[in-house]
């Protein structure tokens, strides 16, 4: 894994949500892109070389609406950055993590992505991420 990519946390209200942000880094979002098939809108910053991930969802049934529904808003996931999502897939796979996807699938922000179970990685869910070459 090359660093952490960004952090998603999990929002009630996006719009809301990215004035608070706003405010807090100083500047706008600098994209908000909805996820259709995961059920998410979401919105990124910069902060530096980081960036935060908003997420908040569309669908009662998605994953942030579930996550909401337990835990309330707060962090959601850590996004690592890999070169080959595949290859770390497998990896993941031989070492004994959950991995939630069988094939790496289209996410926000340009990239590949998937997910291990938090049940495997000590309660936190994280995302593994590459980036789509064009
Ligand atoms: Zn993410």
């Amino acid at each position: 894994m090359d660093k952490i990519e960004h952090i998603g946390i999990a929002v009630k209200d996006l719009e809301a949500a990215n004035e608070v942000y706003t405010k807090l880094f100083g500047k706008a979002p600098y994209k908000t892109e909805a996820v259709e098939s995961e059920g998410v809108s979401t919105s990124f910053f910069k902060v530096g070389e980081s960036k935060i991930e908003l997420l908040e969802a569309t669908k009662e049934d998605s994953a942030i609406a579930k996550f909401i529904t337990k835990k309330g808003e707060g962090i959601h996931h850590i996004a690592y950055a890999v070169k080959d999502i595949k290859a770390e897939m497998k990896r993941m796979k031989g070492e004994g993590f959950i991995v939630l996807n069988d094939e790496p699938k289209k996410g926000a922000d340009n990239k590949l992505v998937c997910f291990l179970h938090p049940k495997s990685t000590n309660g936190v869910l994280i995302e593994l991420c590459q980036e789509i070459s064009e």
